[in-house]
């Protein structure tokens, strides 16, 4: 099979660019992916460069392991495939955290680091708030979260925070920020913002580490560059200090990240820092129809400052976009169970459908109609299985006894199941803990279990260890604790030596687990806790030691770069030692960096999730849902004309991920946390000419009256009146109750409490960890 024989011209093109910057902009389905993939193939068969020598980066999990599949096929075909394992195919995260394993002890962190998700790190964010005295309030501990994101995503430590500072507010934030680092760092915890900064944190102090990756990794590629933000941008940097075989590819038209710091003003730098960068445009469609493709550049030709692009597609015409318009949202989820039923009755598969929605709360309705209609489902996103309580119990266990200074997840155990250790301890240990010399809430509770002694000589039953008494006061506060008798304090302390002593004998890690659900009887907690679900959570438990089987059989510590530049764990201890302390790491490692859109692995099942998970996807049929002001564009900041850019690549991406058909769905009516709305289509639904629409028969067609509203009239679509009104308002439309004007677009004054609300979990939340 000749390699190259599967690609056009200036994929061609690229995939035999070997040395030097190279930078392909081009639509959605041109063949982006594809071109990284062959071109993994093309350097290892063809242009003798090792496989070790390839750094392949993408944004999530589930992409990595695509990319790896395709390789391993691509090399597999020419008898290559064990070179495929042999090729770095990672997240930026997932990558850094490697690195950061490698060299933790330099950012202060000790080998045996945690890293903390989104929810872990609000409550540390809570924790520094109680510290320096502020008032609790929820908005602003997420503000407070979201500003160290942010820092983190532009590459600022604390210090270079302040630096950057603007004002006084941003003073006192920089402020925060630093104290919120100092507990990460006392907690030997890393959050995933630390995960990129720390890598660069260690790469700016010493360049010859920096040098030594970038002879390692000779070629580097990065997919969906457009949503890489500065500090992973600058990381690319460092890793092409030796070289410059930088190739990038991306959509300017796709960029989905903006909130989160991604920019797409790194295609303009990635121009002017590598100067002789070689640019290839794809412009042929090899995924959707050309009715499709038209419609998504309907939509997206409103966006000002774009590069301009071409794309076209030999599959001319196609099936016309489907429109539905539903009386309520019950009856859009209804239409759309059923069309799917429908249509795999006619002989589709079930993973051919996806249905896309703005944000996860409209997933319920989806959820509920498809299984009145006996369609197998899955919802990717929402809480993701790491995410759910019972398996953050059993893995914060895990994590303390890996590390004990991991405070966050020490109060999430403390009292889980109940020990009787109550709120008023916890205090009088946290405050404890601040002693110099006790330090950590885990020294505190050992010293409350009479395992550490104020002085030289102690006699409890376990390694007493001596610490200085710097702070009498607080100190007496425990002592307190101590005359009494505290079993739940030192069966907490049993509980983790032997934890601790499992670990270090080399255990399997199920086993490990097992013990542990045994000793705090975890089954008759759940039961206790909430006895309708136990069996499910009992049985997501399970799961989990089942995934842990599964790791540790898989499990090698396989090499990772340059081996010579691996920092020695210092102070290692049987602990450190031992081969499971490497591989709980790993696999903790893992499970706190798999987003929520990555579970997809179900064939056979119709894929429901928001389309910011979609990204990079492709479908065979693909229900938009939602379509309506307000859902869809969701605008927070009527006066941030970014955000109405932003939303309106959005529903590029959405619409681009079919191939075959689209079904555009919205509802007139809208129920939103208990409260009925009308609503009002989508004004990028309006901007699709209609020539490409058609009304679903389905669609219903109840005569209502709406009130005065605006809309804009880009482009004098009258004809999208005929087609939308239709299918909005049925035919008998009240043609007063529509005013065009010709101003530029301007959002509702009121975007409703509820849509607000929605977007900040789902910020706060859902997509805030994907990578
Ligand atoms: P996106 O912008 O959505 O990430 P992309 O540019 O990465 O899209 P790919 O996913 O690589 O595009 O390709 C889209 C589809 O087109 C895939 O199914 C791919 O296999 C197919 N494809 C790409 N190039 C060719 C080609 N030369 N011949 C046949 N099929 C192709
Ligand atoms: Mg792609």
């Amino acid at each position: 099979m000749n390699l190259l024989e599967h690609l056009n011209p200036p994929q061609k093109q690229a995939v035999e660019h070997k040395d030097g910057p190279l930078l392909i902009l081009a639509g959605a389905g041109s063949g982006k992916t594809r071109v990284i993939t062959y071109r993994i193939g093309w350097l290892i068969l063809e242009a003798g460069v090792y496989p070790e020598q390839i750094l392949a980066v993408t944004f999530t999990n589930k992409a990595a392991g695509e990319m790896r599949e395709r390789v391993d096929d691509i090399l597999s075909a020419h008898g290559a495939g064990d070179d495929a394992e042999a090729v770095t195919i990672s997240t930026f995260h997932s990558f850094c955290a490697r690195l950061l394993r490698r060299h933790a002890d330099r950012l202060g962190l000790d080998w045996n680091f945690n890293i903390y998700d989104g929810d872990d790190q609000l409550k540390l964010v809570k924790q520094v708030m109680e510290l320096e005295g502020r008032p609790k309030d929820r908005s602003e501990s997420r503000r407070l979260r979201g500003y160290i994101n942010r820092m983190k995503n532009q590459g600022y430590t604390p210090e270079l925070a302040h630096e950057n500072a603007f004002n006084a507010v941003d003073e006192e934030d920089a402020t925060f920020y630093e104290t919120y680092q100092e507990k990460l760092r006392e907690a030997n915890c890393a959050d995933f913002g630390d995960l990129i900064l720390g890598v660069l944190e260690i790469f700016r102090d010493d360049p010859r580490l920096a040098d030594s990756y970038s002879r390692h990794w000779r070629y580097l590629m990065v997919d969906e560059f457009q949503d890489t933000n500065p500090a992973q941008y600058e990381l690319l940097k460092h890793l092409t200090r030796c070289h410059d075989n930088l190739a990038v590819v991306g959509d300017d038209d796709q960029a989905i990240y903006r909130w989160r710091g991604a920019t797409v003003a790194n295609i303009l730098g990635f121009e002017k820092d590598y100067e002789d960068a070689q640019v290839i445009k794809l412009e042929q469609n090899y995924r959707s129809t050309s009715v499709i493709l038209e419609a998504a550049n309907d939509v997206i030709k409103h966006n000002p400052t774009r590069r301009d692009k071409k794309l076209w597609t030999e599959r001319e015409g196609g099936d016309k976009i489907s429109l539905f318009t539903g009386g309520d949202d019950r009856e859009e989820a209804t239409f759309v169970a059923r069309r799917i039923h429908e249509m795999a009755k006619a002989g589709a598969d079930w993973g051919d459908f996806a249905v896309f929605y703005r944000t996860n709360a409209q997933s319920r309705q989806f959820e509920e109609q498809l299984q009145n209609w006996g369609v197998p489902y899955q919802v990717v996103g929402g809480i993701s299985f790491y995410e759910r309580s019972e398996i953050k119990d059993v893995l914060a266990y895990l994590k303390v006894a890996l590390n004990p200074d991991n405070e966050v997840d020490f109060l999430r155990i403390i009292n889980t199941p109940s020990r009787r250790i109550g709120k008023v301890t916890i205090e009088k240990l946290q405050r404890a803990a601040r002693v110099p010399g006790i330090g950590t809430l885990y020294r505190a509770v050992r010293y409350a279990a009479g395992h550490l002694e104020p002085s030289a000589v102690g006699d409890a039953p376990i390694e007493p260890e001596p610490f200085d008494v710097a702070d009498e006061e607080a100190l007496a506060d425990v002592d307190s604790l101590r005359g009494r008798t505290n079993s739940g304090v030192e069966d907490l302390c049993e509980l983790l030596f032997s934890l601790r002593d499992q670990i270090a004998a080399d255990e399997g890690l199920a086993h490990v687990s097992e013990f542990l659900l045994d000793q705090i009887n975890y089954h008759s907690y759940l039961e206790s806790d909430d006895a309708e679900r136990v069996d499910d959570r009992w049985r997501n438990v399970r799961e989990l030691l089942g995934a842990m089987e599964e790791f540790e059989q898989d499990f090698e510590a396989r090499e990772f770069g340059p081996t010579e530049d691996a920092d020695a764990p210092e102070g290692t201890d049987m602990v450190a030692e031992s081969r499971l302390a490497k591989l709980l790491g790993a696999f903790l490692d893992r499970s706190a960096l798999v987003h929520s859109t990555d579970q997809m692995d179900e064939k056979g099942a119709v894929t429901l999730m928001t389309v910011h998970g979609a990204k990079g996807l492709e479908f065979d049929t693909v229900f938009l849902a939602g379509m309506e002001d307000e859902i869809f564009p969701s605008v927070r900041d009527q006066f941030d004309a970014e955000e109405i850019h932003e939303e309106r690549r959005l529903a590029y991406v959405a619409i681009t991920r079919a191939r075959h058909k689209l079904y555009i769905c919205n509802a007139r009516r809208r129920r939103i946390y208990g409260k009925t709305r009308n609503t009002d289509p989508s004004r990028f639904l309006l901007d699709i000419d209609p020539e490409r629409i058609e009304i679903d028969p389905q669609s219903t067609s109840k005569r209502i009256r709406y009130s005065s509203r605006r809309t804009s009239n880009r482009g004098g679509y009258d004809a999208f009146r005929q087609a939308t009104e239709q299918a909005y308002f049925g035919s008998g439309v009240d043609q007063d109750a529509w005013e065009f004007d010709q101003s530029p677009p301007m959002y509702k004054n009121q975007v409703s409490k509820a849509v607000k609300k929605t977007l900040a979990e789902a910020e706060d939340g859902d997509f805030d960890t994907s990578f």
